[in-house]
């Protein structure tokens, strides 16, 4: 088995409703972008594969449906996690402590973190300013950026930012940060490989 990547990392966007999850996604992961609520099916779920120092990284990323909970086990799968608010609504801002506490009470202790803003874009009706958000950010030691799926600002930069921060944890590529759990695999191995449910990244 010779994967075509060096490394493969998991990543989830969280946030409330409405803040523009599924337009990251599917800017970074398409290059488009649509107006209208997106409602198809398995649209939240991309990859996309990306070089980084010369190094091959496939990007597999789960966007949050509206309808559907995140369990534990897609939080603990996790080598890194976005959380998106929305610049032009406050609510969404201050319930990123909330969605802090949840990657706090499922994820791997050591996952990365980034914090987006997202629709930077409307300039008129933003009331999340830069400087309280990146404030916020620096007293967790969380890296921040702002970000429009609309106009693909920094949409590229955000999921870029996030693969070196996961690739500098994790160190050199080996056979075991190839294959989803992060895992060993014994050669001659014949049974099926699971994810660990408690495994960590
Ligand atoms: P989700 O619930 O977090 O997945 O949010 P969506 O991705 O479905 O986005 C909700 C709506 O916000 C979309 O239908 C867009 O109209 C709008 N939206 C998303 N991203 C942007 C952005 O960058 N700029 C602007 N102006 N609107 C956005
Ligand atoms: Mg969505």
């Amino acid at each position: 088995m010779n994967p075509d990547y060096d490394y493969l990392f998991k990543l989830l966007l969280i946030g409330d409703s409405g803040v523009g999850k599924s337009c990251l996604l599917l800017r970074f992961a398409d290059d488009t972008y649509t107006e209208s609520y997106i409602s198809t099916i398995g649209v939240d779920f991309k990859i996309r594969t990306i070089e980084l120092d010369g190094k091959t990284i496939k990007l597999q990323v789960t966007g949050q449906e509206r309808f559907r909970t995140i369990t534990s086990s897609y939080y603990r799968g996790a080598h890194g996690i976005i959380v998106v608010y929305d610049v032009t609504d406050m609510e969404t801002f201050q319930n990123v402590k909330q969605w802090l506490q949840e990657i706090e009470r499922y994820a791997c202790d050591n996952v990365n973190k980034l914090l987006v803003g997202n629709k930077a874009d409307v300039i008129a009706k933003k009331v999340v300013d830069y400087t309280t958000a990146k404030e916020f950010a620096d007293n967790l030691g969380i890296p921040f950026i702002e970000t429009s799926a609309k106009q693909a600002t920094n949409v590229e930069q955000a999921f870029l930012m996030m693969a070196s921060e996961i690739k500098s944890r994790i160190g050199p590529s080996t056979a075991s940060n190839k294959d989803t759990g992060g895992q060993t695999i014994n050669p001659g191995q014949t049974t099926s490989i699971h994810q660990k449910s408690s495994g960590c990244c």
